[in-house]
């Protein structure tokens, strides 16, 4: 970091393991943070793809590696960070040819392959509107989006989009080009157009035009575990806190090999897997396969990554493999180790000591955040099962409606209650699609309300303690499903756990338990005895499950996340609600 920089924006800038985290936290301001990112050159404003990308490729960054994509079948492609300059601004210009212009709704459709990098970047230098979709999506999530979002531009392949979107193209009259990765483009699809001879024919030089901070960049839907899926507005303003939280939640440095595991279509893949390790000038590691325990411990390993960023989800399918599948690979250069998504169970904080022999940092936002909103630090001990504490910059508190309905911050620690922010940060969402009243509903008396549940202890930190509308209400007591969760996994039989609530007479509701079990467990009738009365001696009787039930998987998001919501509705005997972004349905 340059020295100038540091006077300009104070010793937190180059401090980012944050080990003085309250003086860090004092001498924040979200205005100084911008100071670490350049501007587009004459003072025509702030865009995020020129931070992530040009600015480097005009420095000395311009010969290092910005991403590498390996593919299925053990291919490799690298960028530069000049070779992603010229590639996104390719892009760029094809974007311009076709009448794409400021404002307009680029949605792609694609695997984690190249194009769909080159096309978020280019899109977003040319004042475009990013949307990425999960290419598993079937027609009707891919319509729905398409559609709410007034999509343009869809990026795609022939393959995906004769099977996903020709049966519902007749609904999208918004929709002119479709632009599909490779040689071809049909003429039986309408608005068809190959990207590889466009991309060869284009200018590799671009100039971004004016953007203004507040200019709409990137569309994201929410990931649908609590409802049907919101599509979450974010700016370009976003990338300081893209840059900033890479720096202090992620400890992205110079000379860091970054592997984010999520996909694009979510809001991790795009925030952590395009952006925040561009801003930094690290190279990321793009991997296009699905997940696999040998092939994961292969690519730390071969491409030497040195921070990884990764989900429960993934740790918890690592831990049913095995800590035993790590020990050949030399995973010595891991230095900082992350996850987000779902609450981290403290034993795979636990599992991430004994194969990698480093702790789990976990750390939590939402797509409506935009980054990372609280986090375990790299300098400070890890508390396993707790989100970490707020950023600098982050104004984190636990809220709870007073008589009077006024929201208002509960300083006592230890204390249950809606976990809230203070809105101002650059990469907060600034809307909802179509849905402006969703959006007013979520402020109060000066707070962002998360929808999560949580408490914080006496010295900070954060602990989940469930969505609010996954909160179990049993007898008295607030039941948080994490809480019986992490404790079921204690047991080594145990792969996966979910708990929700059921109706009861007496006691409103009581817990009912799903469980997956590890490969060399069979269910049985004494298994699920020795489960209950397991539960039982960790968690009370009050809390404890009364049922356990034994599934092959949980069913969960296309982002990883246990769908509660499913399993009651399931249980019950009540219709499903919106499952387009149930994994396994298309
Ligand atoms: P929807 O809003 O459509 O129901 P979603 O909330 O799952 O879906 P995302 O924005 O992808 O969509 O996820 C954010 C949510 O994920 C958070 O509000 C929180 O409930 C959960 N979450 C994320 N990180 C963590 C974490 N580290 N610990 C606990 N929960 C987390
Ligand atoms: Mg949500």
């Amino acid at each position: 970091m340059r020295r100038d920089t540091i006077e300009k924006v104070g010793p937190w800038a180059v401090s980012p393991n944050l080990l003085d985290y309250g003086r860090a936290c004092a001498e924040f301001s979200w205005e100084r943070a911008r100071a670490l990112l350049d501007g587009l050159p004459g003072g025509r404003g702030l865009n995020l793809a020129h931070e992530a990308v040009d600015r480097h490729a005009r420095g000395p960054r311009r010969d290092q590696l910005a991403l590498r994509f390996l593919s299925k079948d053990g291919g490799r492609r690298d960028f530069t960070y000049g070779e992603l300059a010229e590639a996104t601004s390719r892009f760029a210009n094809v974007l311009r040819s076709l009448g794409v212009g400021k404002g307009d709704r680029v949605f792609a459709l694609l695997g984690r392959v190249p194009e769909l990098y080159v096309a978020a970047l280019g899109t977003l230098k040319n004042g475009s509107v990013f949307c990425p979709l999960f290419s598993a999506f079937g027609p009707e999530p891919i319509r729905a989006r398409l559609e709410m979002g007034a999509g343009k531009v869809l990026v795609t392949t022939e393959g995906l989009y004769r099977k996903k979107v020709a049966s519902v193209r007749a609904a999208l009259p918004s929709l002119e080009h479709v632009v599909l990765a490779g040689d071809a483009a049909p003429s039986d699809i309408p608005g068809a157009h190959a990207l590889a001879p466009l991309l060869a024919r284009s200018d590799p030089r671009f100039e971004i035009p004016a953007t203004a901070p507040e200019d709409l960049a990137l569309l994201h839907f929410t990931s649908g575990t609590t409802g049907r899926p919101k599509g979450a507005k974010h700016v370009h303003e976003a990338v300081v806190a893209h840059h900033v939280t890479g720096r202090l939640a992620l400890d992205l440095h110079d000379g860091d090999v970054f592997w984010c595991t999520a996909d694009p279509g979510w809001v991790t893949g795009t925030s952590y897997g395009i952006v925040s390790p561009l801003t930094c000038g690290v190279t990321s590691i793009v991997d296009e396969a699905e997940f696999d325990a040998e092939r994961w411990y292969r690519i730390l390993q071969d491409e030497r990554v040195t921070v990884w960023y990764t989900a429960p989800t993934a740790i918890r399918m690592l831990m049913k493999a095995g800590v035993e599948l790590a020990r050949p690979y030399d995973l010595s250069r891991v230095r900082f180790v992350a996850s987000v998504g779902e609450p981290l169970n403290p034993e795979g904080v636990v599992w991430g000591v004994e194969a990698l022999g480093r702790p789990i940092h976990d750390n939590w936002w939402q797509t409506e955040t935009g980054g990372i909103m609280i986090a375990n630090f790299a300098a400070l001990p890890v508390r396993p099962g707790s989100m970490g504490r707020p950023l600098p910059g982050v104004t984190a508190a636990i809220v709870g409606r007073g008589a009077d309905g006024a929201v208002s911050e509960i300083r006592e620690p230890g204390v249950e209650g809606e976990l809230a922010l203070r809105p101002g940060w650059p990469s907060m969402f600034r809307g909802y699609l179509g849905d402006e009243a969703r959006y007013a509903a979520c402020f109060a008396d000066g707070w962002y309300l998360t929808g999560d549940l949580a408490r914080r202890d006496a010295d900070g930190y954060f602990w989940f303690v469930g969505r609010k509308d996954d909160v179990i209400k049993s007898a008295g007591h607030l039941i948080g499903p994490f809480e019986v969760e992490s404790a079921l996994l204690e047991h080594p039989a145990v792969a996966e756990a979910a708990a929700i609530g059921k109706p009861d007479p007496v006691a409103l509701e009581y817990v009912k338990a799903f469980v997956a079990l590890k490969p060399r467990y069979a269910a049985s009738e004494e298994l699920r005895r020795e489960l209950l009365g397991f539960a039982r001696t960790r968690l009370g009787k009050a809390v404890a499950p009364k049922e356990i039930d034994f599934l092959p998987a949980l069913p969960r998001t296309r982002s990883g996340k246990i769908m509660r919501r499913l399993l009651k509705a399931r249980e019950m005997g009540l219709p499903e609600g919106d499952v387009s972004t149930l994994e396994g349905s298309s």
